[in-house]
Protein backbone atom coordinates (compact mmCIF):
# COMPACT_ATOMS: atom_id res chain seq x y z
CA UNK A 1 0.00 0.00 0.00
CA UNK A 2 1.22 3.71 -0.94
CA UNK A 3 1.24 6.02 1.98
CA UNK A 4 -1.01 9.60 1.07
CA UNK A 5 1.17 12.30 1.50
CA UNK A 6 2.44 14.79 -0.86
CA UNK A 7 5.53 14.22 -2.88
CA UNK A 8 7.97 17.40 -3.48
CA UNK A 9 11.27 16.89 -4.45
CA UNK A 10 13.72 17.61 -2.36
CA UNK A 11 15.76 20.46 -4.12
CA UNK A 12 18.17 23.17 -3.61
CA UNK A 13 15.85 26.43 -4.00
CA UNK A 14 13.45 25.11 -1.22
CA UNK A 15 16.05 25.96 1.29
CA UNK A 16 16.30 29.69 -0.11
CA UNK A 17 12.27 29.89 -0.40
CA UNK A 18 12.24 28.79 3.35
CA UNK A 19 14.15 31.31 4.05
CA UNK A 20 12.82 34.11 2.74
CA UNK A 21 9.13 33.22 3.40
CA UNK A 22 10.16 32.24 6.87
CA UNK A 23 13.29 34.40 8.00
CA UNK A 24 13.35 37.23 5.70
CA UNK A 25 14.68 39.60 8.02
CA UNK A 26 17.84 37.43 9.27
CA UNK A 27 21.19 39.37 7.82
CA UNK A 28 24.14 37.89 5.90
CA UNK A 29 27.17 40.22 6.76
CA UNK A 30 30.27 40.04 4.40
CA UNK A 31 33.53 41.37 4.31
CA UNK A 32 33.86 42.81 0.36
CA UNK A 33 37.18 41.95 -1.32
CA UNK A 34 36.67 45.71 -1.94
CA UNK A 35 37.41 46.12 2.14
CA UNK A 36 34.16 47.42 3.01
CA UNK A 37 31.41 45.33 5.13
CA UNK A 38 28.18 44.73 3.33
CA UNK A 39 25.08 43.72 4.92
CA UNK A 40 21.71 42.78 4.01
CA UNK A 41 18.81 40.39 4.78
CA UNK A 42 17.62 36.56 3.72
CA UNK A 43 14.75 38.83 1.63
CA UNK A 44 17.37 40.59 -0.61
CA UNK A 45 19.02 37.48 -1.05
CA UNK A 46 16.46 35.77 -2.57
CA UNK A 47 15.85 38.89 -4.75
CA UNK A 48 18.78 38.99 -6.36
CA UNK A 49 19.44 35.40 -7.03
CA UNK A 50 15.77 35.64 -8.94
CA UNK A 51 17.27 38.11 -10.81
CA UNK A 52 20.74 36.45 -11.45
CA UNK A 53 18.85 33.36 -12.32
CA UNK A 54 17.23 35.66 -15.44
CA UNK A 55 20.61 36.83 -16.16
CA UNK A 56 22.29 33.31 -16.69
CA UNK A 57 19.33 32.39 -18.84
CA UNK A 58 19.73 35.65 -20.69
CA UNK A 59 23.36 34.22 -20.66
CA UNK A 60 21.79 30.99 -22.58
CA UNK A 61 22.28 28.52 -19.45
CA UNK A 62 20.50 25.40 -20.01
CA UNK A 63 19.70 22.83 -17.71
CA UNK A 64 22.70 20.97 -16.65
CA UNK A 65 24.88 23.51 -17.66
CA UNK A 66 28.32 23.99 -15.66
CA UNK A 67 28.64 27.67 -14.06
CA UNK A 68 31.88 27.77 -12.34
CA UNK A 69 32.80 30.56 -9.90
CA UNK A 70 36.31 31.47 -8.43
CA UNK A 71 35.48 33.24 -5.57
CA UNK A 72 35.75 34.00 -1.50
CA UNK A 73 33.21 33.55 1.06
CA UNK A 74 30.57 36.23 -0.09
CA UNK A 75 27.11 37.32 -0.48
CA UNK A 76 27.70 36.99 -4.25
CA UNK A 77 28.71 33.69 -3.90
CA UNK A 78 26.08 32.87 -2.09
CA UNK A 79 23.35 34.28 -4.82
CA UNK A 80 25.25 32.36 -7.15
CA UNK A 81 24.86 28.79 -5.17
CA UNK A 82 20.91 29.24 -5.79
CA UNK A 83 20.95 31.31 -8.69
CA UNK A 84 23.20 28.45 -10.84
CA UNK A 85 21.73 25.32 -8.69
CA UNK A 86 18.29 26.60 -8.16
CA UNK A 87 17.55 27.04 -12.46
CA UNK A 88 18.34 23.50 -12.60
CA UNK A 89 22.25 24.60 -13.86
CA UNK A 90 25.40 22.95 -12.29
CA UNK A 91 27.27 25.15 -10.03
CA UNK A 92 31.12 24.16 -10.18
CA UNK A 93 32.86 25.92 -7.52
CA UNK A 94 36.72 26.15 -8.26
CA UNK A 95 39.70 26.27 -5.60
CA UNK A 96 41.68 29.72 -6.48
CA UNK A 97 44.95 27.38 -4.67
CA UNK A 98 45.05 24.92 -6.84
CA UNK A 99 48.09 25.79 -10.10
CA UNK A 100 46.65 27.34 -13.33
CA UNK A 101 47.23 23.91 -14.95
CA UNK A 102 45.09 22.25 -12.67
CA UNK A 103 42.30 24.70 -12.93
CA UNK A 104 42.49 24.46 -16.30
CA UNK A 105 42.05 21.30 -16.81
CA UNK A 106 39.38 20.95 -14.10
CA UNK A 107 37.08 23.50 -16.84
CA UNK A 108 37.89 21.75 -19.36
CA UNK A 109 37.08 18.73 -18.09
CA UNK A 110 33.87 20.14 -16.66
CA UNK A 111 32.98 21.69 -19.63
CA UNK A 112 32.31 25.12 -17.72
CA UNK A 113 30.42 27.22 -20.10
CA UNK A 114 30.86 31.11 -17.94
CA UNK A 115 33.32 31.59 -15.34
CA UNK A 116 32.26 33.98 -12.27
CA UNK A 117 35.52 35.45 -10.60
CA UNK A 118 36.31 37.66 -7.60
CA UNK A 119 38.48 40.27 -8.92
CA UNK A 120 41.50 39.61 -6.80
CA UNK A 121 41.31 36.27 -8.68
CA UNK A 122 41.82 38.38 -12.42
CA UNK A 123 45.39 37.10 -13.05
CA UNK A 124 44.80 33.52 -12.25
CA UNK A 125 41.59 34.09 -15.05
CA UNK A 126 44.01 35.37 -17.30
CA UNK A 127 46.50 32.48 -17.54
CA UNK A 128 43.66 30.09 -16.68
CA UNK A 129 41.99 31.33 -20.19
CA UNK A 130 45.16 30.64 -21.96
CA UNK A 131 45.13 27.35 -20.95
CA UNK A 132 41.13 26.28 -21.48
CA UNK A 133 39.21 26.37 -24.21
CA UNK A 134 35.57 26.38 -23.53
CA UNK A 135 34.26 29.25 -21.18
CA UNK A 136 32.45 31.90 -23.53
CA UNK A 137 31.95 34.24 -20.95
CA UNK A 138 33.80 35.66 -17.97
CA UNK A 139 31.69 37.75 -15.35
CA UNK A 140 34.00 39.37 -13.08
CA UNK A 141 31.88 39.49 -9.42
CA UNK A 142 31.98 43.40 -8.38
CA UNK A 143 30.29 46.94 -10.00
CA UNK A 144 31.03 48.82 -12.58
CA UNK A 145 33.20 51.15 -10.62
CA UNK A 146 35.44 48.23 -9.55
CA UNK A 147 35.92 47.03 -12.65
CA UNK A 148 39.29 45.94 -13.92
CA UNK A 149 40.56 49.05 -16.69
CA UNK A 150 42.14 46.17 -19.10
CA UNK A 151 42.37 42.44 -19.27
CA UNK A 152 43.97 39.99 -21.76
CA UNK A 153 40.72 37.73 -21.69
CA UNK A 154 40.03 36.42 -25.01
CA UNK A 155 36.18 36.22 -24.24
CA UNK A 156 34.15 38.92 -23.19
CA UNK A 157 33.92 40.47 -19.52
CA UNK A 158 30.87 41.04 -17.81
CA UNK A 159 30.30 43.02 -14.91
CA UNK A 160 28.38 40.89 -12.05
CA UNK A 161 26.59 44.30 -10.74
CA UNK A 162 25.37 45.35 -14.53
CA UNK A 163 24.21 41.68 -15.00
CA UNK A 164 22.14 42.18 -11.76
CA UNK A 165 20.87 45.71 -12.64
CA UNK A 166 19.55 44.53 -16.30
CA UNK A 167 16.86 41.88 -15.09
CA UNK A 168 14.27 41.68 -12.92
CA UNK A 169 13.60 38.89 -9.94
CA UNK A 170 10.32 37.48 -11.17
CA UNK A 171 11.43 33.99 -11.57
CA UNK A 172 10.14 30.80 -10.87
CA UNK A 173 12.21 28.06 -9.31
CA UNK A 174 11.60 25.20 -11.27
CA UNK A 175 10.48 21.86 -10.20
CA UNK A 176 13.28 19.70 -11.07
CA UNK A 177 14.12 16.25 -10.63
CA UNK A 178 15.64 15.77 -7.25
CA UNK A 179 18.15 13.34 -8.78
CA UNK A 180 19.58 15.78 -10.61
CA UNK A 181 23.02 17.26 -10.29
CA UNK A 182 22.76 20.78 -8.39
CA UNK A 183 26.70 21.40 -7.75
CA UNK A 184 30.28 19.96 -8.65
CA UNK A 185 33.44 19.94 -6.85
CA UNK A 186 36.50 18.84 -7.64
CA UNK A 187 38.91 16.52 -5.15
CA UNK A 188 41.98 18.50 -4.04
CA UNK A 189 44.28 16.08 -6.23
CA UNK A 190 46.95 15.13 -3.78
CA UNK A 191 46.62 11.84 -5.44
CA UNK A 192 46.51 12.09 -9.20
CA UNK A 193 44.32 14.14 -11.64
CA UNK A 194 41.55 16.15 -10.05
CA UNK A 195 38.19 13.95 -10.15
CA UNK A 196 35.03 14.99 -10.11
CA UNK A 197 32.20 14.69 -7.56
CA UNK A 198 28.81 15.58 -8.73
CA UNK A 199 26.01 16.35 -5.86
CA UNK A 200 22.35 16.28 -6.70
CA UNK A 201 19.71 18.18 -4.92
CA UNK A 202 18.84 15.56 -3.49
CA UNK A 203 21.72 14.58 -1.65
CA UNK A 204 22.63 18.01 -0.80
CA UNK A 205 19.49 18.64 0.97
CA UNK A 206 19.24 15.35 2.72
CA UNK A 207 22.89 16.20 4.16
CA UNK A 208 21.99 19.90 5.49
CA UNK A 209 19.13 18.18 7.65
CA UNK A 210 21.08 15.83 8.83
CA UNK A 211 23.60 18.11 9.54
CA UNK A 212 22.45 20.86 11.12
CA UNK A 213 20.72 18.24 13.85
CA UNK A 214 21.93 18.81 17.47
CA UNK A 215 24.85 15.76 17.61
CA UNK A 216 25.83 17.25 14.65
CA UNK A 217 26.51 20.75 14.15
CA UNK A 218 23.72 21.91 15.97
CA UNK A 219 22.49 25.06 14.19
CA UNK A 220 19.41 27.12 15.04
CA UNK A 221 17.27 30.40 14.04
CA UNK A 222 19.50 31.57 17.18
CA UNK A 223 22.66 31.32 16.23
CA UNK A 224 25.43 33.28 13.77
CA UNK A 225 27.31 31.48 11.48
CA UNK A 226 30.83 31.99 10.38
CA UNK A 227 32.12 29.75 7.70
CA UNK A 228 35.90 30.68 7.39
CA UNK A 229 36.08 27.01 5.42
CA UNK A 230 35.89 28.10 2.01
CA UNK A 231 32.35 28.31 -0.46
CA UNK A 232 35.09 26.97 -3.06
CA UNK A 233 35.79 23.23 -1.20
CA UNK A 234 32.86 21.23 -0.41
CA UNK A 235 30.39 24.31 -0.23
CA UNK A 236 31.73 25.22 2.84
CA UNK A 237 30.89 22.34 4.33
CA UNK A 238 27.34 22.85 3.35
CA UNK A 239 26.87 25.81 6.16
CA UNK A 240 24.85 28.10 3.29
CA UNK A 241 22.62 25.79 3.19
CA UNK A 242 22.55 24.74 6.64
CA UNK A 243 21.52 28.80 7.61
CA UNK A 244 18.89 29.54 5.31
CA UNK A 245 17.41 26.17 6.23
CA UNK A 246 17.60 26.79 10.15
CA UNK A 247 17.19 31.10 9.73
CA UNK A 248 21.10 31.59 11.32
CA UNK A 249 22.32 35.29 10.33
CA UNK A 250 25.04 34.47 8.09
CA UNK A 251 28.68 35.79 8.21
CA UNK A 252 31.36 35.68 5.76
CA UNK A 253 34.71 36.79 6.03
CA UNK A 254 35.67 37.46 2.26
CA UNK A 255 39.48 37.33 1.44
CA UNK A 256 41.04 37.91 4.65
CA UNK A 257 41.52 34.32 7.16
CA UNK A 258 44.19 35.86 9.43
CA UNK A 259 44.01 35.64 13.25
CA UNK A 260 42.65 39.25 13.75
CA UNK A 261 40.81 39.63 10.98
CA UNK A 262 38.47 36.82 11.98
CA UNK A 263 38.43 37.90 15.70
CA UNK A 264 37.22 41.35 14.80
CA UNK A 265 34.29 40.05 12.72
CA UNK A 266 33.67 37.02 15.46
CA UNK A 267 33.39 39.74 17.75
CA UNK A 268 31.75 42.59 15.51
CA UNK A 269 29.27 40.46 14.21
CA UNK A 270 28.81 38.41 17.97
CA UNK A 271 29.52 35.06 15.57
CA UNK A 272 28.61 31.91 17.94
CA UNK A 273 29.79 29.10 15.50
CA UNK A 274 32.50 29.21 12.98
CA UNK A 275 33.65 26.52 10.76
CA UNK A 276 37.45 25.90 10.06
CA UNK A 277 40.65 23.85 9.32
CA UNK A 278 42.94 23.50 12.23
CA UNK A 279 45.63 25.71 10.61
CA UNK A 280 43.53 28.47 10.35
CA UNK A 281 42.24 28.25 13.63
CA UNK A 282 45.70 28.20 14.83
CA UNK A 283 46.03 31.89 13.82
CA UNK A 284 42.90 32.71 15.26
CA UNK A 285 43.83 31.82 18.79
CA UNK A 286 47.92 32.96 18.37
CA UNK A 287 45.55 36.02 17.49
CA UNK A 288 43.77 35.51 20.83
CA UNK A 289 46.24 34.67 22.88
CA UNK A 290 48.97 37.27 22.22
CA UNK A 291 46.26 39.73 22.88
CA UNK A 292 44.74 37.86 26.02
CA UNK A 293 41.55 38.73 24.31
CA UNK A 294 38.36 36.56 25.33
CA UNK A 295 35.53 35.35 22.95
CA UNK A 296 32.03 37.33 23.86
CA UNK A 297 29.57 35.44 21.95
CA UNK A 298 31.24 32.41 20.04
CA UNK A 299 29.96 29.03 21.84
CA UNK A 300 31.54 26.44 19.39
CA UNK A 301 33.81 26.05 16.49
CA UNK A 302 33.73 23.08 14.32
CA UNK A 303 37.54 21.58 13.31
CA UNK A 304 37.81 19.25 10.74
CA UNK A 305 39.51 18.96 7.42
CA UNK A 306 42.21 17.67 9.18
CA UNK A 307 43.22 15.70 12.93
CA UNK A 308 42.05 18.60 15.50
CA UNK A 309 45.10 18.84 17.83
CA UNK A 310 44.16 18.30 21.48
CA UNK A 311 45.82 21.14 22.57
CA UNK A 312 43.97 22.79 20.59
CA UNK A 313 40.56 21.56 22.26
CA UNK A 314 42.09 21.92 25.40
CA UNK A 315 43.17 25.89 24.72
CA UNK A 316 39.27 26.46 23.08
CA UNK A 317 37.58 24.83 25.02
CA UNK A 318 39.57 25.20 28.86
CA UNK A 319 41.02 28.42 28.22
CA UNK A 320 37.98 30.31 25.85
CA UNK A 321 34.67 28.47 27.48
CA UNK A 322 34.08 27.49 22.93
CA UNK A 323 32.99 23.89 22.45
CA UNK A 324 35.31 21.86 19.66
CA UNK A 325 33.10 20.50 17.27
CA UNK A 326 35.79 17.97 15.57
CA UNK A 327 34.33 16.86 12.32
CA UNK A 328 35.49 14.20 9.77
CA UNK A 329 34.27 14.48 6.00
CA UNK A 330 35.96 14.42 2.44
CA UNK A 331 34.88 15.87 -0.99
CA UNK A 332 32.85 12.63 -2.11
CA UNK A 333 30.91 12.78 1.40
CA UNK A 334 29.37 16.35 1.07
CA UNK A 335 31.39 16.16 3.19
CA UNK A 336 30.07 15.44 6.06
CA UNK A 337 30.41 11.77 7.65
CA UNK A 338 31.05 12.11 11.38
CA UNK A 339 31.08 14.70 14.42
CA UNK A 340 32.30 14.21 17.24
CA UNK A 341 29.57 14.61 20.13
CA UNK A 342 29.51 13.54 23.45
CA UNK A 343 26.42 10.52 24.72
CA UNK A 344 25.45 11.12 27.90
CA UNK A 345 27.39 8.74 30.17
CA UNK A 346 30.40 10.17 28.73
CA UNK A 347 29.45 14.03 30.25
CA UNK A 348 30.77 13.19 33.62
CA UNK A 349 34.11 11.94 32.57
CA UNK A 350 37.02 14.37 33.61
CA UNK A 351 38.39 16.79 31.60
CA UNK A 352 41.14 15.15 30.41
CA UNK A 353 38.84 11.96 29.02
CA UNK A 354 36.49 14.13 27.46
CA UNK A 355 39.51 15.73 25.66
CA UNK A 356 40.77 12.28 24.34
CA UNK A 357 37.42 11.46 23.30
CA UNK A 358 37.30 14.88 21.10
CA UNK A 359 40.54 13.49 19.52
CA UNK A 360 38.32 11.07 17.75
CA UNK A 361 36.25 12.20 14.73
CA UNK A 362 32.90 11.17 16.08
CA UNK A 363 30.14 9.11 15.47
CA UNK A 364 28.08 8.70 12.37
CA UNK A 365 25.44 11.49 11.12
CA UNK A 366 22.05 9.70 10.79
CA UNK A 367 22.23 8.48 6.39
CA UNK A 368 25.96 7.47 6.52
CA UNK A 369 27.04 4.20 7.88
CA UNK A 370 31.06 3.65 8.31
CA UNK A 371 32.98 0.17 9.37
CA UNK A 372 36.14 -0.77 9.01
CA UNK A 373 37.99 -3.82 6.84
CA UNK A 374 41.05 -5.64 6.83
CA UNK A 375 43.14 -5.99 3.64
CA UNK A 376 40.98 -8.79 2.52
CA UNK A 377 37.99 -6.79 3.10
CA UNK A 378 36.66 -8.23 6.09
CA UNK A 379 34.86 -6.15 8.90
CA UNK A 380 36.52 -5.37 12.32
CA UNK A 381 34.95 -5.03 15.38
CA UNK A 382 34.46 -1.82 17.04
CA UNK A 383 36.97 -2.69 20.26
CA UNK A 384 38.88 0.85 19.76
CA UNK A 385 41.55 -1.40 19.32
CA UNK A 386 41.52 -2.92 15.80
CA UNK A 387 42.77 -0.54 12.96
CA UNK A 388 41.50 -1.22 9.21
CA UNK A 389 40.95 0.52 6.09
CA UNK A 390 37.46 2.94 6.75
CA UNK A 391 34.78 2.65 4.20
CA UNK A 392 31.25 4.34 4.35
CA UNK A 393 28.19 4.69 2.18
CA UNK A 394 24.88 6.65 2.33
CA UNK A 395 22.31 9.09 0.80
CA UNK A 396 25.53 11.86 0.24
CA UNK A 397 28.54 9.52 -0.12
CA UNK A 398 29.39 9.45 -4.27
CA UNK A 399 28.76 6.88 -6.37
CA UNK A 400 31.18 7.65 -9.48
CA UNK A 401 33.31 10.34 -10.34
CA UNK A 402 32.36 12.40 -12.62
CA UNK A 403 32.73 11.47 -16.84
CA UNK A 404 33.13 7.96 -14.90
CA UNK A 405 36.62 8.04 -13.84
CA UNK A 406 37.20 5.48 -11.66
CA UNK A 407 33.95 4.68 -11.56
CA UNK A 408 34.54 1.03 -9.83
CA UNK A 409 35.76 2.14 -6.89
CA UNK A 410 32.89 0.95 -4.76
CA UNK A 411 33.34 -2.30 -2.76
CA UNK A 412 30.47 -4.12 -2.82
CA UNK A 413 28.37 -1.06 -2.35
CA UNK A 414 30.72 0.98 0.12
CA UNK A 415 33.32 3.69 -0.67
CA UNK A 416 36.52 3.21 0.74
CA UNK A 417 37.52 6.60 2.08
CA UNK A 418 41.55 6.42 1.91
CA UNK A 419 41.28 6.73 5.45
CA UNK A 420 42.74 4.31 8.24
CA UNK A 421 40.47 3.88 11.43
CA UNK A 422 39.16 2.32 14.77
CA UNK A 423 35.84 2.57 16.11
CA UNK A 424 35.09 2.29 20.02
CA UNK A 425 32.47 0.21 21.25
CA UNK A 426 30.23 3.43 21.51
CA UNK A 427 30.87 3.95 17.54
CA UNK A 428 33.06 6.71 18.19
CA UNK A 429 35.65 6.77 14.80
CA UNK A 430 39.07 7.58 15.04
CA UNK A 431 41.68 8.32 11.85
CA UNK A 432 44.50 6.98 12.57
CA UNK A 433 46.05 7.35 8.65
CA UNK A 434 45.66 8.39 5.43
CA UNK A 435 46.56 4.37 3.78
CA UNK A 436 48.91 6.06 2.01
CA UNK A 437 50.49 7.75 4.84
CA UNK A 438 50.99 4.84 7.07
CA UNK A 439 53.88 4.26 8.75
CA UNK A 440 54.84 0.29 8.91
CA UNK A 441 57.39 -0.78 11.46
CA UNK A 442 58.44 -3.91 11.64
CA UNK A 443 54.88 -5.11 10.23
CA UNK A 444 52.83 -3.23 13.08
CA UNK A 445 51.14 0.34 11.67
CA UNK A 446 52.51 3.42 14.13
CA UNK A 447 49.64 6.12 14.20
CA UNK A 448 51.16 9.49 12.28
CA UNK A 449 48.43 10.93 13.99
CA UNK A 450 48.81 10.66 17.54
CA UNK A 451 52.19 10.89 17.25
CA UNK A 452 51.78 14.27 16.11
CA UNK A 453 49.04 15.21 18.51
CA UNK A 454 51.31 14.35 21.40
CA UNK A 455 54.14 16.59 19.77
CA UNK A 456 51.78 19.51 19.46
CA UNK A 457 51.52 19.61 23.51
CA UNK A 458 54.87 20.54 23.82
CA UNK A 459 54.70 24.11 24.35
CA UNK A 460 57.52 24.70 21.98
CA UNK A 461 55.87 22.96 19.02
CA UNK A 462 54.59 25.45 16.66
CA UNK A 463 53.96 22.57 14.18
CA UNK A 464 54.48 18.68 13.35
CA UNK A 465 53.95 16.03 11.24
CA UNK A 466 55.26 12.75 11.70
CA UNK A 467 56.04 10.87 8.47
CA UNK A 468 57.21 7.26 7.20
CA UNK A 469 61.30 7.02 6.78
CA UNK A 470 63.05 4.41 4.95
CA UNK A 471 64.71 2.18 7.69
CA UNK A 472 66.99 -0.85 7.34
CA UNK A 473 65.70 -2.76 9.70
CA UNK A 474 62.30 -2.27 10.37
CA UNK A 475 61.34 -1.48 7.07
CA UNK A 476 59.92 2.21 8.21
CA UNK A 477 59.97 4.35 11.24
CA UNK A 478 58.66 7.73 12.31
CA UNK A 479 60.50 10.45 11.99
CA UNK A 480 59.09 13.83 13.52
CA UNK A 481 59.64 17.49 11.42
CA UNK A 482 59.05 20.36 14.08
CA UNK A 483 58.45 24.02 13.55
CA UNK A 484 59.60 25.72 16.17
CA UNK A 485 57.82 28.48 18.21
CA UNK A 486 60.10 31.62 17.24
CA UNK A 487 62.69 31.95 19.42
CA UNK A 488 62.77 28.27 21.52
CA UNK A 489 65.60 26.86 21.86
CA UNK A 490 64.57 23.65 22.48
CA UNK A 491 66.89 20.58 21.13
CA UNK A 492 65.53 17.52 19.36
CA UNK A 493 66.39 15.03 22.60
CA UNK A 494 64.33 17.42 24.50
CA UNK A 495 61.22 16.67 22.24
CA UNK A 496 62.31 13.14 21.95
CA UNK A 497 62.17 12.81 25.85
CA UNK A 498 58.42 14.18 25.97
CA UNK A 499 57.34 10.66 24.45
CA UNK A 500 58.16 8.97 27.27
CA UNK A 501 55.34 7.48 28.64
CA UNK A 502 52.92 9.22 26.54
CA UNK A 503 53.18 6.52 23.23
CA UNK A 504 54.30 2.57 23.22
CA UNK A 505 58.31 2.97 23.34
CA UNK A 506 58.43 1.82 19.58
CA UNK A 507 56.25 4.13 18.40
CA UNK A 508 58.55 7.26 19.56
CA UNK A 509 60.07 8.52 16.46
CA UNK A 510 63.73 7.74 16.02
CA UNK A 511 64.84 11.23 15.23
CA UNK A 512 63.20 15.17 15.14
CA UNK A 513 64.46 17.32 11.74
CA UNK A 514 63.18 21.25 12.76
CA UNK A 515 61.94 22.99 9.66
CA UNK A 516 61.12 25.98 8.37
CA UNK A 517 57.48 25.88 7.60
CA UNK A 518 55.09 23.24 7.12
CA UNK A 519 53.99 23.05 3.05
CA UNK A 520 49.89 23.22 2.55
CA UNK A 521 47.85 21.55 -0.26
CA UNK A 522 45.12 23.82 -1.79
CA UNK A 523 42.74 23.15 1.05
CA UNK A 524 45.00 23.60 3.93
CA UNK A 525 46.03 19.84 4.37
CA UNK A 526 49.52 19.23 4.89
CA UNK A 527 51.44 18.09 1.62
CA UNK A 528 52.63 15.07 3.33
CA UNK A 529 53.62 13.54 0.06
CA UNK A 530 56.71 16.45 -0.39
CA UNK A 531 58.40 16.17 2.82
CA UNK A 532 58.02 12.09 2.26
CA UNK A 533 59.79 13.07 -1.11
CA UNK A 534 62.15 15.02 1.26
CA UNK A 535 63.10 12.88 4.04
CA UNK A 536 62.51 9.35 2.96
CA UNK A 537 65.81 8.53 2.92
CA UNK A 538 67.07 9.87 6.47
CA UNK A 539 67.15 6.92 8.22
CA UNK A 540 69.27 5.29 5.33
CA UNK A 541 71.03 7.54 3.98
CA UNK A 542 71.61 8.66 0.24
P1 LIG B 1 37.65 18.00 3.37
O1 LIG B 1 38.18 19.32 2.98
O2 LIG B 1 36.23 18.00 3.72
O3 LIG B 1 38.48 17.39 4.43
P2 LIG B 1 38.89 16.49 1.23
O4 LIG B 1 38.19 15.61 0.29
O5 LIG B 1 39.73 17.58 0.73
O6 LIG B 1 37.72 17.05 2.10
O7 LIG B 1 39.77 15.64 2.21
C1 LIG B 1 39.27 14.53 2.87
C2 LIG B 1 40.33 13.90 3.72
O8 LIG B 1 40.78 14.81 4.71
C3 LIG B 1 39.82 12.72 4.50
O9 LIG B 1 39.80 11.55 3.72
C4 LIG B 1 40.83 12.66 5.63
O10 LIG B 1 42.03 12.03 5.24
C5 LIG B 1 41.12 14.11 5.90
N1 LIG B 1 40.29 14.60 7.00
C6 LIG B 1 39.17 15.32 6.94
N2 LIG B 1 38.72 15.63 8.16
C7 LIG B 1 39.58 15.07 9.04
C8 LIG B 1 39.67 15.00 10.47
N3 LIG B 1 38.82 15.61 11.26
N4 LIG B 1 40.70 14.31 10.98
C9 LIG B 1 41.60 13.67 10.21
N5 LIG B 1 41.59 13.72 8.88
C10 LIG B 1 40.59 14.39 8.29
Amino acid sequence: MQGLMMQQPLLVSSLLTHAERHHGEREIVSRRIEGDIHRYSFTELARRSRRMANALSSLGIDRGDRVATLAWNGYRHLELYFAVSGSGAVLHTLNPRLHVDQLAYIIENAADRVVFFDITFLPIIEEVAKRATGPTVFVAMTTRAHMPATHQLPVSLLCYEDLMDSHSDGFTWPLLNENDACSLCYTSGTTGLPKGVLYSHRSTVLHTLSAALPDALNCSARDTILPVVPMFHVNAWGLPYIACMVGAKMVFPGPSLDGRSLYELIEAEQVTLSAAVPTVLQGLLAHADEHQASFSSMRRTVVGGAPCPTAMTATFQDRYGVDVLHAWGMTELSPLGTVCSFKSHQLGLPVEQRNAIQAKQGRALFGIDMKIVDASGNELPWDGRSTGDLHVSGHWVSREYFRGENSARLRNGWFPTGDVAKIDPDGFMQITDRSKDVIKSGGEWISSIDIENVATLHPDVLGAVCIAASHPKWDERPLLLVVKVPGSSVSSDELLAHFDGKVAKWWKPDAVVFIDSIPLGATGKVLKNTLRDQFRNYYVGD
